[in-house]
């Protein structure tokens, strides 16, 4: 086997053995292979191993792989940091888009979806960590803004996103997507989506009902970003 596949297996393992330690089904819990900084022919691998889902958080670099894999039935998920000159390929090109933290840009999301295109799937991001963590709303924030998203008509609501900052700690772990998975609750909206857990801690995330763990370093391998 490749690296890549036996990457894969070894998730998928981890994914199984957490979901069946908390008494859920391993299928309620879907894997966004991230594969920013990573070529088309690692995604085109993975896409023939049987992940259909991939995120990338860089547009430009999202848009030329989707060119050359357009031939690849993939659904793409958008999850970094959103400016508002972006907004309009993201509408375009995407399924999912993880990372909206605030309405101008969830507005301009859906002004700029492209009609003869299903509404674009959104998680909000939330800022589950406090301190100086530059991205997601704040909790205080979040009713109101899950609110006003879930009005627009060209969106579709469909949970809560988090990246918590980085601890070792299970305990921590634990309290950060606890946290987000009780603000989901507290909305009272009948959300079906939780994306929280990444290679380090997907199962501290999957233990408090993430729906979407998203993988990059643990199925890619590190990292490099470069000179760019
Ligand atoms: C890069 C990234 C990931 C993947 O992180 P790993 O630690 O490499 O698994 C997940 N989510 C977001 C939002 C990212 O930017």
């Amino acid at each position: 086997m490749s690296t890549l596949a036996d990457n894969l297996h070894a998730i998928r393992t981890r994914i199984d053995g957490a979901a069946k330690a908390s008494h859920r089904d391993p299928a309620s819990v879907q894997l966004l292979a991230v594969s920013k900084t990573k070529p088309a022919s690692a995604i085109a691998e993975l896409h023939r191993a049987g992940v259909r889902d991939f995120g990338e958080n860089y547009l430009q670099e999202a848009l030329t792989k989707q060119t050359e894999l357009s031939d690849l039935p993939l659904i793409w998920h958008f999850i970094g940091p959103i400016q508002s000159n972006k907004t309009k390929a993201i509408a375009e090109h995407f399924d999912w888009v993880h990372s909206v933290d605030r309405l101008k840009i969830a507005q301009r999301l859906s002004d700029q979806r492209p009609t003869d295109l299903p509404p674009l799937n959104i998680c909000l991001q939330v800022n589950v960590s406090g301190e100086d963590s530059k991205s997601g709303c704040t909790p205080e924030q979040l009713p109101a803004l899950a609110q006003a998203v879930a009005a627009l008509p060209n969106l579709r609501l469909r949970g809560l996103m988090a990246i918590p900052e980085p601890t070792d700690d299970p305990a921590a772990q634990h309290a950060a997507f606890a946290r987000l998975r009780q603000l989901q609750e507290a909305l009272g909206l009948g959300l079906d989506s939780l994306s929280m857990g990444m290679s380090h801690d997907l199962e501290a995330a999957i233990a408090q009902g993430a729906t979407w763990v998203r993988i990059g370093t643990a199925l890619f391998g590190a990292r490099d970003y470069g000179h760019a």
